[in-house]
């Protein structure tokens, strides 16, 4: 980002990235939505349970689209915070609770990574790394995707179709994937910023699974109601 534009961020009036309410970055409500209790769904397509800290609400999608279209870098740290929880929650779920941790971000479509110049979630995820440093987190941004429709209106089955074939491993990220799962035989984790049937997650571990890799969990923000049951609430 320029200076102009650092200055301009200054000046803005600021508005709520949830709710919408006026000089606050994100208030005090909408900030709660990323403190809840992590929660694990059983997806309805794909094996790996899926772990998040909110429902997916509107407040929660407002958040993430304004970080992700928006440009609202203020709002960077608690949604990474947030992810880095619900990390926490998947590790501990699959009882490896000690990294390193091999983190594979799902694929943001090409149109966006060239407006943004990457992938949002892969942002949120390398922030996640340095805000909790503890967990030992190697983010690899390698999946990309062909073309991908709006999920947004899909019915399951169409959600699924959609998601199918949809994705592929970029040939200039293979060898950095490959010699961090050599050097840290650690477990992996998909991440996302949502999750409902699970879909797109399940198309990303069937990818990676071709390179031999198999992610134990995914984490993401926010969790809908398109799974089958939601299992192991957690005691923290
Ligand atoms: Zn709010």
């Amino acid at each position: 980002m320029g200076l102009l534009a650092e200055f301009g961020e200054l000046f803005l009036p600021r508005r709520c990235a949830g709710c919408g309410r006026e000089n606050v970055s994100l208030c005090t409500a909408c900030l709660q939505l990323l403190g809840g209790i992590p929660r694990a769904m059983e997806p309805r397509y794909g094996t790996i349970p899926v772990v998040g800290i909110a429902e997916y609400t509107s407040h929660l999608s407002h958040m993430v689209v304004d970080f992700k279209d928006n440009g609202r870098r203020d709002i960077l740290d608690p949604l990474a915070l947030g992810l880095a929880r619900s990390i926490t929650a998947a590790l501990e779920m699959t009882h490896s609770s000690s990294g390193p941790v091999l983190v594979i971000p799902a694929p943001s479509s090409q149109r966006a990574r060239r407006r943004r110049g990457g992938s949002h979630t892969a942002a949120l995820a390398r922030r996640a790394a340095e805000l909790a440093p503890e967990l030992r987190l190697h983010v690899v941004d390698v999946l990309r995707t062909r073309r991908r429709r709006d999920q947004v209106g899909l019915g399951a089955r169409a959600r699924e179709e959609n998601a199918a074939k949809s994705q592929f491993l970029d040939p200039g990220t293979i060898g950095e994937l490959n010699r961090t799962k050599a050097a840290e035989a650690g477990i992996s984790i998909l991440v996302d910023d949502f999750a409902t049937t699970g879909a797109t997650l399940a198309e990303s571990a069937r990818i990676l699974a071709s390179v031999q890799i198999r992610p134990a969990a995914a984490a993401v923000l926010g969790l809908g109601r398109g799974g089958t049951r939601f299992v192991s609430p957690f005691t923290v």
